[in-house]
């Protein structure tokens, strides 16, 4: 496979530390709100990588976290817990509010047909790690105690800017003129948050004799080393993600561990509604619940993310969801056609498909490659693995009495009994189904 590394800013041949098993980390959601479409583009893609890795031979070994505490409501080290704030907001306690938009985010997820990450973990059930990467980064030097917490001293570390290629003499300019925070560095940032007289935070933990909870980057590197050791071969995430979290994680990692963090790091572009950026204050936070209460199938919105490549900028429309709901469904009746007219062997189109994929994640080639193809019941069948779209499984298991339907109105129109061909065509639509006369005769196909 070729992908394109934000390290490296080019496009490189992926290869793999160990042969048998490719270690992947995906940044996951902060469980506090519903998650919405912009969040699901990205495990879109993301999942994209692990069944292309996976049909080119490889075995991923996936781990994605749930952010359940500590993400503060600004990127910098002021502000409220995301969690807090939902608490606030819906009257129940910080642990409540995770559990129901952990299980909002997964139900969606499964909806998806999202490949289920090899372990999926909760940044809560990870502090005892974070706390010892926090002993570490002290000892090392990396660390330093203020009134509010312990930061990272980003001076110490010195590709501290590389990865995102951060103008750190900008950003000093920049900084407030009344910054009177402890920090060394302006682009110091909190490891571990104290808890200040006053504040009400629920969820806590004693460190250094003092109650508190850790900084956001944090559980990403505390995770990441446990379940998948040091230096790994891909870290996935948005594209805000690179000059804050994931720099942040780079200095925390490779600074504790003396290891280069990862290999390669992929980053997803963003979409936008109606060219307005997604924002509660806009109220286009859509979520894949809304699309559905619109008639559109959540697999309807995969087609339309796929439709574009995960380093392009997207804008997302109604009526393009539409565009991406007719593609889907007349996929699915070729699929149908093929296998009704026993077209089923595999063809080169599978390969060709598979190739397209592996170069940087190319839906989009992939896609117009299908359309302009014929395929195989077969080559559905592995449309179906590369990107999980359902068209298949619907056509095998359709009732008995649909083609039995299609024979019974051949019948009639032979016998040129068109009350009861009609009838029968009334019959199929209830059922949403349809059927199509072509020179081979008589298909049934999908209504929707
Ligand atoms: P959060 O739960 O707020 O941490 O968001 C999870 C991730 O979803 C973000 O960090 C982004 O990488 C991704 N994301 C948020 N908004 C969008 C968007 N409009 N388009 C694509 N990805 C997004
Ligand atoms: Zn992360």
């Amino acid at each position: 496979m070729r992908l394109y590394n934000t390290l490296t800013k080019t496009i490189e041949l992926f290869q793999p530390i160990n042969p048998n098993e490719v270690k992947i980390y995906t940044c996951g959601p902060t469980v506090y709100d519903r998650a919405h479409i912009g969040n699901f583009t990205s495990y879109i893609y993301w999942d994209l990588l692990i069944r292309a890795l996976t049909l080119s031979g490889y075995t991923p070994r996936r781990i994605l976290n749930l952010t359940d505490v500590g993400h503060l409501a600004s990127d910098a080290d002021d502000g409220i817990d995301k969690l807090e704030k939902g608490a606030a907001r819906e009257e129940k306690t910080v642990w409540e509010i995770a559990d129901y938009y952990s299980n909002y985010f997964l139900e969606n997820f499964h909806k998806l047909n999202l490949v289920e990450p090899t372990k999926i973990c909760r940044a809560t059930d990870y502090i005892e790690q974070d706390l010892a990467l926090v002993d570490l980064l002290t000892q090392k030097g990396y660390a330093y105690e203020t009134s509010d917490g312990i930061y990272f001293d980003t001076s110490k570390f010195k590709t501290y800017a590389d990865f995102a290629r951060l103008d750190l003499d900008h950003l000093r300019a920049g900084a407030r003129v009344d910054f009177s925070s402890e920090k060394r560095n302006v682009s110091d940032f909190a490891v571990w948050k104290f808890i200040r007289e006053g504040e009400n935070h629920a969820m806590k933990w004693e460190y250094l004799g003092r109650f508190g909870y850790p900084g956001w980057h944090l559980e990403c590197a505390a995770i990441i080393h446990a379940e998948l050791g040091e230096t790994i071969d891909i870290h996935t995430g948005g594209i805000d993600h690179i000059p804050i979290h994931h720099t942040n994680e780079i200095a925390e990692v490779e600074a504790a561990f003396d290891k280069k963090m990862a290999n390669f790091w992929l980053h997803a572009n963003f979409i936008t509604i109606d060219n307005t950026k997604i924002s509660k204050s806009l109220g286009n936070t859509y979520t894949i619940e809304h699309l559905e209460e619109k008639g559109y199938q959540p697999l309807d919105f995969k087609m339309w993310v796929l439709q574009g490549h995960f380093q392009g900028t997207r804008n997302f429309s109604f009526n393009d969801l539409s565009g991406a709901k007719n593609r889907r469904l007349a996929w699915k009746n070729r699929a149908a056609l093929a296998f009704q007219k026993g077209i089923i062997k595999k063809t080169a189109i599978s390969q060709a498909i598979l190739e397209a994929v592996s170069d940087n994640l190319n839906s989009p080639l992939a896609f117009s490659l299908i359309d302009t193809n014929e395929l195989s019941f077969n080559d559905w069948e592995f449309v179906d693995l590369v990107f999980g779209l359902e068209l298949t499984k619907c056509i095998q298991s359709i009732p008995n009495f649909i083609p039995q339907l299609i024979k019974e109105r051949e019948q009639a129109r032979l016998h040129k009994d068109f009350i009861v061909a009609d009838d029968i065509r009334a019959q199929l639509a209830d059922n949403n189904f349809t059927v199509i006369d072509t020179v081979d005769g008589a298909f049934w196909q999908f209504l929707a």
